[in-house]
This record gives C-alpha cells, sequence and structure tokens, in this order.
C-alpha cells in the first residue's frame, strides 16, 4: 500500500486558522488504496484558532510571519517537519493544500517586507523540508492524474 502524507484539513480535520477545515471529497476519494498520515504543522505550533501568516523575504531568508504582530514563527514549524520526515519514512508522496504558507507546494505566496507580492508559486515551509528530503510532493489542486 502507498503511503501519503497529506494535510490533515484536507482529510475534514478543523484545524485551518479560523477552525474550519478543506475537506476534498473528490481528492480523497481517489486515495482509497492508500495509507494517509495526516500532518498540521501550524495547529500543533500554535493550536487552532489561531492568526494568519504570510511567507516574507527577509534578512535571514523567507520566513513565515504573524499577520497579527509580524513575529516569525518559522522555527516551530520547521521543527515539527523535520520530526514529521523522521518519524515517517519512505513516504510516496506528500500531498499539501494548496496556497498555504505552511503547505503549499508550489502556489504559496511570497511577499516582500513591505507586503508586495514577489510570488505565487513559492513552497510553504513544510513542503520546503520535504523537497529538501526529495520526497515526492503535490499541491491537493494539482493531484488529478500525478500518480
Ligand atoms: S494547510 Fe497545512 S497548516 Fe494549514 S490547516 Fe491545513 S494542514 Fe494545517
Amino acid at each position: 500500500m502507498k503511503k501519503f502524507a497529506i494535510s490533515a484539513c484536507l482529510l475534514g480535520e478543523k484545524c485551518r486558522y479560523d477552525a474550519s477545515d478543506n475537506k476534498d471529497e473528490h481528492l480523497l476519494s481517489q486515495l482509497k488504496d492508500a495509507e494517509l498520515i495526516p500532518f498540521c504543522p501550524e495547529d500543533h505550533a500554535f493550536g487552532t484558532p489561531r492568526p494568519t501568516m504570510d511567507l516574507v523575504v527577509t534578512q535571514e531568508g523567507i520566513r513565515a510571519l504573524s499577520n497579527k504582530d509580524g513575529e516569525d514563527l518559522s522555527d516551530p514549524i520547521l521543527e515539527y517537519a523535520a520530526a514529521f520526515f523522521d518519524t515517517h519514512q519512505a513516504l510516496d508522496l506528500l500531498i499539501g493544500k494548496d496556497r498555504s504558507p505552511s503547505c503549499g507546494v508550489c502556489s504559496a505566496r511570497l511577499y516582500d517586507e513591505e507586503k508586495q507580492l514577489l510570488s505565487d508559486k513559492e513552497a510553504g515551509l513544510m513542503a520546503k523540508e520535504a523537497k529538501k528530503r526529495h520526497i515526492r510532493c503535490v499541491d491537493a489542486e494539482k493531484f488529478k492524474g500525478f500518480i
């Protein structure tokens, strides 16, 4: 059986910043034969509900900054990602929620420090860690036909 890591909100967990979910029945109907391993770095690190964050180019590189007070929230996300991938080896695929600054694979928005949009094709911090480890990754909205 194939082993897929997947953003928990896509499975229906109410772990989004506003305690809603992104349940995707169509996607889930295509995953019946796979073992699904859910993850949510933001819920783990900050709880739910929580303030939103954006990816910003800073002097320290691309970081996730709180939209409430500008706090750099990156480290707890990166620590969760490292521990998750250390624990769950031999993943066949990661399916990330598109556009998330944590889970988006090729679809997260990136801003400069003046909040000007630089790109909408970035990897979120968790997806970036997966790519660093050479794990195949896809945005949920691009999954159709990927496997
Ligand atoms: S996109 Fe990622 S961080 Fe955001 S709610 Fe879904 S699983 Fe959690």
